[in-house]
């Protein structure tokens, strides 16, 4: 576990897990919860925090990909993501890509995110997926897999769109933000 700022905590991913992250707002949410595969290890650390699984009041997921949205099956509460990948989170079609990680996805009953999310603007980054998000508030960004510290989403796999995702990438280089939580690592300014 690694503590940003002490609202905003970030869990590294096993294996093929994502990075995960915990936001505490008026609910405590995360993003992006992983594969499941380690989720008894994610419980324990979100315990730690003072946030077991039950406690989370909302999954939120940058992208239907089963290594970000494999365990939200874990969870009781609501799981929003944006069209189309909320469809396939919803169904477990083959955008989430389960069966590349040699694994069944469990669908979940997933809502639309709104525009802003409990203080964090939501912003519409298509081009690793369709229906992929980021969200940003006070110079932090969650950039999915669109944006990582070194380099960009892959555009080959199902749903990618290397145009789209050029597009995503001018908008969140225009913002302003000194830390980068992305789904496969952190870049943060503040600790340079
Ligand atoms: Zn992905």
């Amino acid at each position: 576990m690694i503590e940003i700022t002490n609202k905003i905590y970030a869990f590294p991913g096993r294996k093929f897990d994502c990075y995960s992250y915990l936001i505490l707002e008026e609910i405590p949410f995360l993003v992006d919860p992983g594969t499941g595969m380690f989720f008894s290890e994610l419980a324990n650390e979100l315990s730690r925090a003072g946030h077991p699984p039950h406690k989370i009041g909302a999954v939120v997921n940058t992208h239907c990909h089963y290594d970000h949205a494999g365990a939200d099956h874990f969870f009781q509460c609501p799981v929003y993501a944006k069209e189309p990948d909320l469809t396939a989170i919803c169904h477990g079609n083959e955008y989430t890509l389960a069966e590349h990680f040699n694994a069944e996805f469990k669908p979940v009953k997933a809502e639309p995110i709104p525009e802003e999310f409990y203080g964090r603007k939501v912003i519409a980054t298509p081009g690793h997926t369709q229906g992929s998000i980021s969200l940003y508030k006070n110079k932090v960004l969650v950039s999915g897999d669109t944006l990582f510290p070194e380099g960009v989403g892959r555009t080959d796999l199902p749903g990618g769109n290397e145009q789209a995702l050029q597009q995503s990438l001018k908008l969140l280089k225009s913002l302003d933000f000194n830390v980068l939580l992305s789904g496969h690592g952190i870049f943060n300014k503040n600790l340079l």
